[in-house]
């Protein structure tokens, strides 16, 4: 028994996730998309905008719309976080947390920073808000895992070419990267701006049902990967030991195995 590579939930090779800002009401018509073709995405919401009309999504629908999906963090009234003092950050990221917490019923625990730019400072009272994440707007057009979650990049922003980032994962020889991650972000009013609807309909038509890949939310991201990384391996590797509370899968032999939380084996 030879211990190869890091899995994917279930022995899937693959990941995609969706990241989109802003809670406006075109989340409606992308929320059905999703849906539609199975796919899992975080909404990150400014609490100070929504109300029961305009703009956004009424916060009567925050919990039923986004069910299945996550809801996450974006500050309450979505200002540039750098410029601001230490307590004014505190209190735009606690604010939010608390208030999306209440209308969701579940511990909100990642965000992405309002507007793009972030700092260590800013990341460092972030992570101390309770936030496992932080994603940024900067594009690597790569699948690699941050090692750092507070600074997690995406992959592309919708607009990037998904056909090609698509194909290329699927295509990906087999654990030529552990864990390659598809990370997409945009905002849903983009598509209404730019009347292009087409756009993320039809990548999800094609990316749809893919068996090597796991559709996720971003905490189910980070859940899976902090997992993953606390295994410890001996150094024959023929042994691994899962210390997590979540199942994790790894490449034994060339085939899928499941480590179960607590378990020690071969
Ligand atoms: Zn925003």
């Amino acid at each position: 028994m030879k211990i190869k590579n890091r899995l994917w939930k279930d022995g899937k090779k693959g990941c995609l996730t969706f990241s989109y800002d802003d809670g406006k009401k075109q989340d409606y018509r992308l929320v059905e998309i999703f849906n539609k073709y199975g796919m899992k995405g975080t909404f990150n919401l400014n609490s100070g905008f929504m109300r029961d009309n305009g703009d956004h999504v009424m916060t009567k629908d925050v919990a039923t719309l986004y069910a299945g999906h996550e809801v996450a963090v974006h500050s309450h009234t979505h200002p540039t976080l750098p410029e601001l003092p230490s307590t004014i950050i505190l209190e735009e990221i606690m604010r939010d947390k608390q208030i999306l917490e209440e209308w969701c019923g579940y511990t909100v625990r990642g965000m992405a920073y309002p507007n793009g730019p972030y700092d260590e400072r800013v990341a460092r009272l972030c992570h101390d808000c309770g936030m496992n994440y932080a994603r940024t707007t900067v594009a690597t057009n790569n699948y690699r895992l941050p090692e750092d979650f507070m600074v997690l990049h995406p992959t592309t922003h919708h607009n990037g070419n998904l056909d090609k980032l698509w194909d290329d994962l699927v295509n990906m020889p087999p654990f030529r990267l552990n864990m390659p991650l598809l990370y997409i972000w945009g905002h849903s009013y983009e598509f209404d701006m730019k009347d292009n609807w087409n756009v993320i309909e039809g990548f999800c038509e094609k990316a749809a049902n893919h068996p090597d890949v796991w559709y996720a939310t971003n905490i189910e991201v980070f859940d899976y990967v902090r997992a993953q990384r606390m295994v410890d391996y001996s150094i024959d590797k023929n042994m691994a030991y899962n210390p997590s509370a979540i199942s994790v899968w790894i490449d034994v032999d060339g085939k899928p195995v499941e480590l179960k939380p607590g378990e020690n084996k071969f």
